[in-house]
């Protein structure tokens, strides 16, 4: 078997094994997920106590589900959560009554629009329950019969689970790839992120590597709040960091900015996309979404850019039943972790320039670095002299310890070929220097 053939079987098999598992904010199915997932790549398991504070927010009682139905006066069950695990809204309460459909009513959710959809809902902080249907399925229950109802959960303290991984580097720069594990049966959003970080860091383990990567995986908001909370100081150090979400869908691909919109995160998943003729839309970053809301607070404003291969609200099955297995594709993910691959190669041989004479510009002439008699020149000139002036001075402005030669040629407009050039000369002068 091929490489590919062999990382496509991987995909697949973590596909059909974790589509089915009740995910949530807590409980067995997060655990399980980790199980499966950690036969693949080391990440490191965590449970973080119910009731434990974390900034504003405080960690949630687990939820625990074993069966839930809605039955006829027969007992036949119309609605049946072994079924769908998205039938019972996450963090339902138990519930054991006989109704009838008037009094049921308030409790059910369905998309008149969607009729064959099963929408995806979440009560984490209500203390309340509800069933998620198909209008299909409202239209069978019986208006005139005792319904019997039942929701087979518990909501009591235990723990909130989540994983982590720190591949070391030496360049004391850090990246963050992140993504969120309380979805239940829920194919792009986000059983895909799932999937990729695992691959993600699978293939990453076992390389040597220049800056250090840290892997995140966490109930979306709480999850990733508690995090930050945890590993504040390193966190507050990240130079940039993606959010891995929606990456297997048969759409177009996208890229959300980061809220800094200019960031080393954005500069690289452009060039990256570009380089491989990816065709993709853009948008500026807007609190919306996923957890680049948290990561982007003001406390930590770490650039957090997020490609999506049908993102979320993009696509009408999202957040329901019909965002299954089917939506997704093998191949997809697999294109979007070549990707981030690229990402991390582009990031591992990037040299960035530091400035070794930042305060004001250097003086040029007397070290026979400016190119000609000076006076008449202008930066947008034309001549060879010209243009090795220009190249001279966007270099030492941009030599910033984080832009490369590639970001100073995008930046000016200048050939890189030149650009290239200038650094070295640059370097050979003691003007500059390359950062590792
Ligand atoms: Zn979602």
């Amino acid at each position: 078997m091929s490489d590919q053939a062999s990382r496509k079987a991987t995909v697949d098999a973590l596909f059909q094994k974790l589509f089915p598992i009740c995910r949530s904010l807590t409980g067995d199915g997060n655990r399980q997920t980790f199980d499966i997932i950690g036969e693949l790549a080391p990440f490191d398991v965590h449970e973080m106590p119910s009731g434990t504070k974390v900034f504003d927010w405080t960690v949630p009682d687990e939820w625990s589900i074993r069966d839930a139905y809605i039955a006829d006066d027969a007992g036949n069950r119309i609605i049946d959560f072994a079924n769908s695990n998205i039938h019972v809204a996450s963090y339902s309460i138990p519930v054991d009554a006989v109704m009838t459909l008037d009094e049921l009513s308030p409790h059910l959710h369905s998309l008149p629009d969607q009729p064959t959809a099963i929408p995806y809902r979440t009560l984490y902080y209500k203390r309340d329950w509800a069933f998620c249907i198909t209008e299909e399925q409202r239209a069978l229950i019986p208006s005139d019969e005792n319904l019997r109802v039942v929701i087979d959960s518990d909501l009591s303290p235990g723990s909130m689970t989540y994983g982590d991984k720190v591949l070391p580097g030496t360049s004391g720069q850090e990246f963050v790839f992140s993504s969120y594990c309380c979805h239940p049966s829920l194919g792009n959003d986000n059983l895909s992120g799932i999937v990729l970080l695992t691959m993600l860091l699978r293939e990453l383990s076992s390389r040597t590597l220049n800056h250090t990567y840290r892997f995140i995986l966490a109930p979306e908001t709480i999850g990733t709040i508690a995090y930050l909370h945890e590993h504040q100081d390193a966190m507050r150090q990240v130079t940039g960091s993606f959010v891995l979400t929606g990456v297997a869908g048969r759409g177009q691909y996208a890229y959300k900015q980061s809220l800094q919109s200019d960031a080393l995160v954005d500069r690289i998943a452009r060039r990256v996309m570009r380089g491989r003729n990816i065709t993709f839309a853009e948008r500026t970053f807007d609190p919306h979404g996923s957890d680049e809301r948290q990561y982007s607070s003001p406390g930590f404003r770490i650039p957090t850019g997020i490609i999506t291969r049908d993102g979320y609200y993009d696509y009408p099955e999202y957040h329901t039943s019909l965002d299954n297995l089917d939506f997704i594709s093998c191949d997809a993910l697999l294109e979007t972790l070549d990707i981030y691959l690229c990402i991390v190669d582009t990031l591992e041989n990037r040299k960035p320039l530091r400035s070794l004479a930042p305060n004001g510009e250097p003086h040029l002439g007397p070290r026979g670095l400016y190119p000609t008699v000076g006076g008449a020149m202008h930066t947008s000139g034309s001549t060879n002299v010209e243009k090795e002036l220009d190249a001279i001075l966007w270099t030492l402005t941009l030599a910033d310890g984080i832009k490369d030669r590639t970001d100073i040629a995008e930046q000016s407009g200048i050939d890189i070929g030149l650009i290239d050039a200038i650094a070295t000369r640059l370097i050979d002068g003691g003007l500059i220097e390359e950062v590792q």
